[in-house]
């Protein structure tokens, strides 16, 4: 049973601010031996359920936050980018991933009390619909992977952030709550022996689920996909148009109509390119 293993750093354990999560800033080294932390921990997780082959994406930023040496030998890493799937880099590997798991997520833009919460760009993404469904990362990679029959078995992050997880993919997903956020940039946090622990269980869970035939269904749109991207200001919007087959409703609108959800998935990927000042 082959895991992927999806690591945004938002949601990771501890953190609660953008100068944890970007490089060059003084906090960001901290903010990598924290998610290192909870990679791990999922990665033990995974084993302990039965994986026996996982690989971690690299999934925040440039995709270069994980630190190999100090990965949990038993996985492979992809890092870098831009890779063609992104968060979701290796879910068309050969032989394929049996499953995913979201690890650090953050809640979609907009939410309430969520920390860091964002739709892939703090500064030029508002909100995203599929098929009229706003979404936030947790559901445009869900879809994605239910795309190629992958479910998201197990998802760590805040409690705004699991509660959107379980409020899309149903109660069977596997949650690690592993901070209460109080602010966008506040939360309690758990001791990281405890969080971990909720990690490696939750990855556990989520593999035994699987095998059991207990696991959410992947999550499949239907077809044609709609998407529906709102910007924050309309220069983004005047680039992002450039992309061929957009449309264009409103000043900070686009509207895109997809064959299937890998093309609607790059079709957003293409819009927030060239949404630049
Ligand atoms: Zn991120």
């Amino acid at each position: 049973m082959k895991l992927l293993i999806s690591a945004d750093m938002e949601g990771i354990s501890g953190i609660v601010a953008w100068e944890q999560t970007t490089p060059g800033q003084i906090e960001y080294a901290r903010g990598r031996r924290l998610m290192m932390g909870d990679v791990n921990a999922a990665v033990n997780g995974a084993f302990e359920g039965g994986a026996d082959e996982v690989v971690v994406s690299d999934a925040h930023g440039d995709a270069r936050n994980l630190l190999l040496e100090e990965l949990d030998p038993r996985a492979r890493l992809n890092s870098g980018s831009p890779s063609p799937f992104s968060m979701l880099q290796s879910l068309d590997d050969t032989p394929a991933p049996n499953a995913l798991l979201l690890l650090g997520y953050h809640a979609l833009s907009g939410t309430r009390k969520g920390v860091l919460d964002h739709t892939w760009s703090d500064e030029r993404i508002r909100a995203v619909f599929l098929n009229d469904q706003l979404v936030g990362e947790i559901g445009l990679n869900a879809a994605l992977a239910g795309a190629y029959g992958v479910p998201v078995v197990a998802l760590t992050g805040d409690q705004h952030t699991c509660a959107e997880g379980q409020d899309l993919l149903g109660p069977a997903l596997e949650i690690a709550v592993v901070k209460s956020a109080t602010g966008r940039y506040a939360a309690q946090c758990l001791p990281l022996p405890e969080a971990r622990e909720r990690i490696c269980e939750a990855a556990a869970r989520g593999l035994l689920r699987l095998r059991e035939g207990r696991a959410p269904a992947p999550l499949v749109v239907s077809l044609p996909v709609r998407l529906a991207v709102e910007f924050v200001f309309t220069q983004h919007v005047d680039r992002a148009f450039l992309l061929p087959g957009a449309e264009r409703p409103g000043g900070t609108r686009l509207e895109y109509t997809a064959p299937d959800m890998l093309t609607a998935h790059r079709a957003f990927r293409a819009m927030v390119a060239l949404a630049r000042d």
